[in-house]
Order: structure tokens, then C-alpha cells, then sequence
């Protein structure tokens, strides 16, 4: 398998922009796709606002000179079909809806050649959910990032029962050679190792809190004294957002999440308390 030099990322939002930067800086030659001019417009602010935060961030600390070639190594376009002509590896950063991604890899199947490996970032599918509409099964896997990519550095690395095993070690070769940890997954699971981990912690934390067993700050004091982890439930609850909490909550049908959405919109999401974000939540900042 050759190795993997031209990267395409679909979509320059929250994670496709950090995406890219995070490909380009580490040397290679990035294609970032938007829906439209507008939205590119807004993805060169994205991808300078990245190049500051990486010279400010102690994590990666770099140097301007190398924040410049990070960005003259991206290209940007609105053509899906430039995009992709020559791209060695596809990942795929598109809003989290199974019909965008599912027309999305229709039209990718028919434009990409057959070189490229298609990769989802998709949080919440499955890449079985999207494989059939690849054309290309064996070389289609997902590749999930984390939120603050230079810091936060894991890549989990999930194919499906058709995923061609060199094309999975191209990905995870893919994965070391841009400055991420990655994390192989042996078959697919819904929310990877993190979320698989995170969530139920979570919701167990909201449990003692609704259940009127202790407040937030003895919840977290124990779990950090006990354990010596940095942070308990409720501080994970401020900095992944009070708004994302809810609308996971809100989603779901059982009688402890219904509680929590509503328990969370009246008391912060109503308020504009949002989480670290907006300086307070469970805690002020
Ligand atoms: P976002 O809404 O910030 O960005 C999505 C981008 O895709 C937008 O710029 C949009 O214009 C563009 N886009 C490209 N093609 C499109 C099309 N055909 N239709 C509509 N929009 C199109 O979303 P995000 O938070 O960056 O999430 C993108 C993916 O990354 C999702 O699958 C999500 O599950 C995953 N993800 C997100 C996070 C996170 O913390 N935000 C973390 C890990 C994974």
C-alpha cells in the first residue's frame, strides 16, 4: 500500500477545520472542501485563529514559521470533484446526519478514483451505517478526532468486517505521522473506547445529583481526591458544554435523561449558563 501523502478533509466546521490544520502541520499537502464561499471565507478565519492558538498553546508551541507553512500547505475549494481528484486519503468532517454523510459518499464513490481511502469522523454512526454507500467497503474505516485535536491528540481507529487490513495500517500510519495517538479498535462499537468510557460516568454523576445524594462539588471532590483524576463529572460537564449535555439528554427516552434535559435547560441552558464557554455552569470561571 502506498503510503498516504495528499489529504482531503470534507468540511472546514469545528473538527474538519482542526482537521486540516492539524494534517498540514505536521507536512501534509491538505485540500479542504466547503459547501460554499461564504463558508470558505469563514474557514480562512478558522484556520488563522488555529494557526494563533498553536503558537499560544504550550501543548505545540509553534513557532510562526511554522504556522505559516501549516497554512500554505491547505488548499481550499468548493468543488467536490477538484477536491478529491488526487487525494490519497478522504476524511470525511460533514454534519452529523446519516442523509448528508449517505449523499455525501454517493457522490464521493462516483468522483474519487479508486485509489482513495474514505474516512468518517462521524461521533455517532457507525461506518457499517455508511459503507454500502462508498463503493469502495474495503477501503473505508472510520477515523474519529477529538475536540481540540493539537492537545486533546487521540485518533480512534475503527474499520468494519470489510476494511482492508493494509488500508487500515496506511490510516494508522496516517494517524502517528500527524502528531496523533492512535487508537485501535478491533471491531466496531458505538461511542469508540472514549465515549463508551465517558458517557456512562456522565450519566452516573447526574444520577447523584438528581437523586439529591450530594451536590456537584462533592461529586467531583471525591472522584478527584479518591482517584486522582483532574477533574469529577460535573467540571467534564462545563467544558464539553451544557448544550451539547442537553441535547444528548433530550434525545433519549428513559426517565433519568428526560429529568436531566429538563433539569439542565431550566437551571443553566435558560439562563445562558452554558459551561466553561460562557464563564459559568456548574462552576464559575
Ligand atoms: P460543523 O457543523 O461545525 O461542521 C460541518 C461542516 O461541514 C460545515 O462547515 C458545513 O458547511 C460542511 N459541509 C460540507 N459538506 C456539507 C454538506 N453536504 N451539507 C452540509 N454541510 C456540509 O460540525 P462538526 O462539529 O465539525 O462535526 C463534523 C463531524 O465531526 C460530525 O460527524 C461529528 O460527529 C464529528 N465530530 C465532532 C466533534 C465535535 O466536538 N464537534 C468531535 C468529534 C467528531
Amino acid at each position: 500500500m502506498a503510503a498516504i501523502d495528499k489529504v482531503t478533509v470534507l468540511g472546514t466546521g469545528v473538527l474538519g477545520s482542526q482537521i486540516a490544520f492539524q494534517a498540514a502541520y505536521f507536512g501534509y499537502d491538505v485540500t479542504a472542501y466547503d459547501i460554499s464561499d461564504e463558508i470558505m471565507e469563514q474557514a480562512t478565519e478558522r484556520f488563522a485563529g488555529l494557526a494563533a492558538v498553536y503558537q499560544a498553546d504550550d501543548v505545540v508551541a509553534a513557532t510562526p514559521e511554522k504556522a505559516r507553512a501549516a497554512l500554505a500547505r491547505i488548499t481550499l475549494t468548493s468543488n467536490l470533484a477538484d477536491a478529491v481528484a488526487d487525494a490519497d486519503l478522504v476524511i470525511e468532517a460533514v454534519p452529523e446526519s446519516l442523509e448528508i454523510k449517505r449523499d455525501m459518499y454517493t457522490k464521493l464513490a462516483q468522483l474519487a478514483p479508486a485509489k482513495t481511502i474514505f474516512a468518517t469522523n462521524s461521533s455517532t454512526l457507525l461506518p457499517s451505517d455508511l459503507k454500502d454507500f462508498t463503493g469502495r467497503p474495503d477501503r473505508f474505516l472510520a477515523l474519529h478526532y477529538a475536540n481540540h485535536v493539537w492537545r486533546h491528540n487521540t485518533a480512534e481507529i475503527m474499520g468494519t468486517v470489510d476494511t482492508d487490513p493494509t488500508v487500515y495500517a496506511a490510516v494508522v500510519a496516517f494517524a502517528t505521522g500527524s502528531g496523533l495517538v492512535p487508537i485501535e479498535l478491533k471491531k466496531e462499537k458505538a461511542g469508540y473506547l472514549l465515549n463508551s468510557l465517558l458517557v456512562p460516568f456522565l450519566t452516573a454523576g447526574a444520577g447523584l445529583l438528581l437523586g439529591g445524594y450530594a451536590d456537584a462539588e462533592t461529586v467531583d471532590k471525591t472522584w478527584r481526591i479518591a482517584t486522582g483524576a483532574p477533574a469529577g463529572p460535573f467540571q467534564i460537564y462545563d467544558v464539553v458544554g451544557l448544550t451539547t449535555a442537553y441535547n444528548i439528554a433530550a434525545a433519549q427516552t428513559d426517565p433519568q435523561s428526560q429529568q436531566w434535559a429538563a433539569y439542565l435547560k431550566e437551571n443553566y441552558i435558560d439562563q445562558g449558563k452554558l459551561g466553561v464557554a460562557t464563564g459559568e455552569g456548574f462552576y464559575t470561571y
